[in-house]
Order: structure tokens, then sequence, then C-alpha cells
């Protein structure tokens, strides 16, 4: 009889046991939404439903998480945090000065990343970014800098780093630009065993086995970064697809850590562009859908988490002159980022300037207006898009001050134009307000922003904290 309990008690106490037992996440994958408040990813979601015709949401993947919080973003000197202090902060635990990346605020040591605490458990690293790859929320996981805008220095830190794999956007400076050193950055990683890779084909060719990797994609455009998602060819490679190379290259019996930065997310907020956003968020969605996929086949050791290094832009839904049904279908109609317009706008604006000269030029703002008609669809009546006698106005009086670009010394002029073609961002400000978003900056704001995590440990993630605390409760259920 004893025999028989006894037996019954130690199975008991094993079901206690692994009942109590912590989640170890030998998988994790960990996705910024650069610049993604909770309108960011609110604005896509009612996008998809406009597009439907329809009221309400599209839920996005990454809003089905399992567990939801909420994380106070501001720095050690600041309640705005930039992206050093923001990636220090999740990376590293600690609250820093803004422009420091992952050290103290005074500059005199070095904070552990979770990235190498990762490796030295034996995991293997993955870290991903739509824009250059030495730009501060990915280098905040392998480079320790006083001033993030120290990017030769950290091109050299990549390159020494260990890492297993870097994918998305390019360099700024591969040489020294100070002249002093001579190592090259690309040379540098090579020697370290790194595969670098800048075309399409040796990506898609890629397999497991070739060792390192760093991947640039083959449309990093001046700025080093990714296109924007709205601006990308058919064809050209996601984000989704390079998270699936990481895992690809990098899954082994030890476990990894993918770190999956939207960066652009946060230049289109800079820049006050909606449809820009709406489509990062979206391209960030697809690339958390990847690991969502990897998850639901290594369901009790995978950890994923969503969230944001701060809000940007001061995003908002419903203005004092917006379309209260927010038809963000309207969006549809912008035909590329208002970056890339621009771009556009200022080709033809030279060519112009050159045949008729500036006096008759800006006596002449129907080829402008014309632009943005056929670019974003403004003005037209049948879109729901036309304009009142004020907006005509309004983006006439841009269209004069445009010419003095980035010259907006008048405090009021920077709160409508900022640092942006008076005409362009006019455009932009106003389809925004057509379709009901607002925006209060073209800098960072310091509200709180959503965390939320799929898989094991993710009950961890709930709350409302602080985002120095993310590290401390990630590396309590990673793995030992
Ligand atoms: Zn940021």
């Amino acid at each position: 009889m004893m025999r028989k309990w006894g037996k019954y008690l130690i199975i008991l106490f094993a079901i206690v046991l692994s009942a109590c037992g912590k989640p170890e996440a030998k998988y994790v994958f960990f996705f910024i939404g650069d610049g993604m408040g909770p309108v960011q990813v609110n604005a896509a979601e009612r996008y998809l439903a406009s597009m439907e015709g329809r009221n309400g949401i599209v839920p996005l993947a990454m809003n089905l998480a399992h567990s939801r919080g909420n994380i106070t973003t501001y720095s050690q000197n600041s309640y705005i945090t930039d992206s050093g202090a923001a990636v220090t902060a999740l990376a590293t635990g600690n609250k820093t000065s803004n422009q420091t990346l992952s050290m103290d605020a005074e500059h005199r040591y070095p904070f552990k990343t979770i990235a190498e605490a990762a490796k030295e458990r034996g995991m293997k690293v993955g870290i991903i970014s739509t824009v250059d790859i030495d730009h501060a929320t990915p280098a905040g996981y392998y480079a320790h800098q006083p001033k993030r805008s120290n990017y030769y220095e950290i091109g050299i830190q990549l390159a020494n780093s260990n890492f297993d794999f870097f994918g998305g956007g390019g360099f700024r400076n591969i040489t020294d630009p100070k002249g002093f050193d001579p190592v090259n950055v690309i040379d540098l990683a090579k020697k370290n065993g790194y595969l670098y890779i800048n075309n399409a084909t040796a990506f898609n060719y890629l397999e497991p086995g070739a060792g390192r990797v760093l991947f640039v994609h083959p449309a990093v455009s001046d700025d080093y970064a990714m296109p924007y998602s709205i601006d990308m060819d058919e064809g050209s490679i996601a984000l989704s697809q390079i998270t699936q190379k990481a895992i690809d290259m990098i899954d082994n019996p030890d476990g990894f850590f993918i770190m999956v930065e939207g960066g652009k997310i946060d230049w289109a907020c800079h820049g006050n562009d909606a449809a820009a956003t709406i489509h990062d968020v979206l391209a960030l969605d697809e690339a958390v859908k990847v690991a969502l996929e990897f998850y639901s086949k290594h369901k009790n050791n995978t950890l994923i988490i969503i969230t944001a290094d701060h809000e940007c832009g001061g995003m908002t839904m419903g203005t004092s002159y917006g379309d209260s049904n927010m038809d963000l279908s309207k969006l549809q109609w912008q035909m590329g980022s208002f970056m890339e317009l621009t771009r556009e706008y200022h080709a033809i604006r030279k060519g112009l300037l050159d045949v008729l000269g500036e006096e008759a030029l800006k006596a002449d703002s129907s080829w402008a207006f014309d632009f943005i008609l056929t670019q974003t669809g403004l003005g037209d009546e049948s879109k729901g898009l036309g304009f009142n006698s004020y907006e005509i106005k309004e983006l006439s009086v841009a269209y004069s001050r445009s010419f003095d670009e980035k010259n907006y010394n008048d405090p009021y002029e920077y709160i409508k134009y900022g640092s942006y073609d008076a005409f362009m961002i006019a455009a932009s400000h106003m389809l925004s307000r057509k379709v009901g978003i607002g925006w209060s900056t073209f800098s960072h704001t310091g509200i709180p922003v959503p965390i939320r995590a799929f898989g094991a440990g993710a009950q961890n993630f709930a709350g409302y904290y602080d985002n120095t605390e993310v590290y401390n409760r990630l590396l309590d259920i990673i793995k030992k």
C-alpha cells in the first residue's frame, strides 16, 4: 500500500515541479519599432480596415500578443529620449544620457548588452535593421560609444563583435573620416570571418553553414538605409525575408537572440509622413509573423517581444479639420514616401529653374500643384481630397517659402515646416489632416510605449514599468 502511494506522490511532485518551473527562452526575438507608439500601430490597423471599406480595425499580428504592458522611455538627462539612450535602456537595463550608446552617462565604462550576454551563454546572435546597421538602435546591441555619431568606431566594433548575422542597412563610415585609422570596416569584417553580401542573388542562395554573415541590402540609398517599404520595388528584399534568413542561418540547438528593428518608422514620423509610417509598421508586422511561424514549431522555449524605443511625431488620430471617419484608405493615392517625393519635386524644380529662372518660377506654382495631385491625390475632389480656398492659400504661401529651404528663422515657420521643404511638408500635413491624422512635433515625444510578448515567459512583460526593467525581465528568462 505504501509503495503504491509513494509512486503517486513522486508523480504528483514531478507535476508540481514542472508547473512551478520557470520558463526558459532559448529562442528570443526582440522587435523594436523605432518611434512606434500606440497610434502608429493603430493607424496601420485602421488603414487595413479602411482599405476594406469598413469601420474598425484589422488587428496586426503583433497586437494579438499573449501579454501586454507599457513602458516609460525617459532618459537619464531628458524626459524625451533619443534612440541612443533608449536602446541603452532596452539592451542593457541602464539609464544613460541622450546620444550615448551602451555606456554610462559620464562615458566612463561600457554596459554589457543582452546580446553580449546571450553570446556568452552559447546562443547565436542576429542584428537586423532597415536603417544603417551602425545607427543607434542596432549599434546599441554590439557597440559602446560616448557618441552615437561615432559611426566609424561603431563599424569597427561591429566587425569585432563575433555576432553571427547582421542584415539590412549599410554603414555611414566604412573608413575613418578623421583619416587616422587605415582599417576599412568591411575589410576587417571579412578578415574576422564574415561573409559580406550585398546583392539579391547571393542573399537568396545563402545557405546554413556559410558562417557569419554581413548582409547589406542591395537597394540602400544615399543615407545608407533600406528604402521605405512604400518605396520598395516589387521583388525587393523585405524586412521579413531578412528575418527569415537570419533564422535559417543561425538556428542551432543552443538557441539564438535576434533583434529586428523597423528603423524607418521613426524617420517617417520625423517627416510627419502618415502613409510611409503605416507601410513600415506593416513591414515590421510581416517580420513578426515570420517569428510567430518559428514560435509555432518551438512553443516551449521561444519568446517574442515587440516594443518601441520611444514615440515620434506625436502622431494622433482625430484633428479639428479632419475626417472623423478616419478614412485612411485615402492615403493609398500617395505614390511614395514624402522623402522620395521631395527628391523628385526638387529634381523637377531644378529643371524648371534652369529654363525659367527663379522669379518666373516663383510666380507659377501650377506645376507644384500638379505634382502633388498626381503623386498624392491632394486636390482631387473625386478622391475626397479636394481643396478649399484656405488650403490653396496655405500651399501657395508654402510654395513661395520653399525657395528659401531650411532657412526658417522665424520660430513660427519652424513649427510649420521644421527642416523640410515648406511646400512638401505643408502637403504632407494637409494630407494627414484630411484623413484625420495629427502631428505635434518633428521630433520624438515622451509618452510611454506599448510592449507585447508571445511565448515562453511572456507574462513577465505585462504591467506598467520603466524601459530599463525590460532587460532584467528578459535576463530572468533567457537561457542560462
Ligand atoms: Zn529611436
